[in-house]
């Protein structure tokens, strides 16, 4: 069947009627991009971003077709550029809103930053995703997203002090999708897209050399520096969840060390968390971590 939505799956004691009216709720919000409060605070793309969006799309789909599936198009309608001065949140770059299947990125000062936020995202759209209807009341609610999972009782789901609704395994979704990220960024230099600003990165980097500034030039998380104009001061851009990533790259190790006979190499260990992300099928996953680590470790790795 091909994608209508970002949506895979409907779980839960559902009847095919409801499941299919699921589906078309979604397929609905997909193809409306109109959304009127939205208008007020987006702008107009750049070319160069229209331009990044395509790639990232292709860039995107191919590690799909490498797992199995068809290729699945964000529509450039679905992603909104929203202008420093309209975004609330402090930090945080980018917001993915499933149910409206929406992508908000945040104006960036650099073609690079706004490839890092819009890659990320894009990751996440594209990965599996199941809803399922409670079980002891009527809502519709996430249960897959990638890797992150959410419990099939409301009880369960709801019994975080913070509030927050209980999900296992969202920091190593993260991981694995901005290790995919940083991936796609570190091969980015050759493309004449976002060529000046690997320039103007280079170029601060002989200047903080200059300057002794060696935290700038050591640290492996920071994609680009830039200054704003008419300020000497240098910025900088790093990749997002490094203490995650740094999880995951341990357990990756670990598995490759330990599964010499599997892999040839930590990348093909990354495949295995990536292809349970895109596909939504745990089982080669589960069943890795569980024979080298023992018996209820899936579990331990996913409890927040
Ligand atoms: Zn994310």
């Amino acid at each position: 069947m091909e994608k209508s939505s970002s949506l895979d799956k409907v779980v839960g004691k559902v009847s095919e009627e409801e499941k299919k009216k699921i589906f078309d709720t979604f397929k609905t919000r997909f193809e409306t991009t109109d959304i009127p409060k939205l208008k007020e605070l987006e702008r107009e793309k750049t070319p160069e971003e229209r331009q990044m969006l395509r790639e990232i799309n292709e860039a995107t789909n191919a590690i799909r077709r490498k797992f199995g599936l068809e290729d699945f198009d964000i529509p450039e309608e679905n992603i909104h550029v929203i202008p420093k001065e309209n975004w609330a949140t402090e930090g945080e770059t980018a917001v993915s809103l499933p149910e409206l299947q929406t992508i908000l990125l945040r104006e960036r000062e650099r073609g690079i930053h706004f490839a890092e936020s819009a890659f990320h995202e894009a990751i996440h759209f594209k990965s599996y995703n199941a809803v399922q209807k409670l079980t002891d009341c009527d809502k519709v609610v996430s249960y897959r997203h990638g890797l992150r999972i959410w419990p099939r009782s409301q009880e369960k789901r709801n019994s975080l002090p913070s509030g927050d609704p209980l999900s296992y395994f969202a920091d190593l979704n993260e991981a694995v999708t901005e290790e995919l990220t940083r991936q796609y960024i570190m091969i980015q230099k050759e493309n004449p897209l976002y060529k000046k600003d690997f320039d103007e990165t280079k170029e601060i980097k002989e200047e903080a050399l200059k300057k002794g500034e060696y935290k700038l030039l050591l640290d492996q998380e920071i994609f680009s520096l830039f200054k704003d104009p008419g300020d000497e001061t240098i910025r900088y851009a790093k990749f997002a969840y490094p203490a995650e990533r740094f999880s995951l790259f341990q357990i990756r190790n670990d598995l490759f060390q330990k599964n010499r006979d599997l892999f040839k190499s930590s990348e093909e260990v990354l495949d295995v968390f990536a292809r349970a992300m895109f596909t939504g099928n745990m089982m080669e996953l589960a069943h890795l971590m569980e024979k080298t680590f023992g018996k209820g470790t899936m579990r331990a790795v996913g409890t927040p």
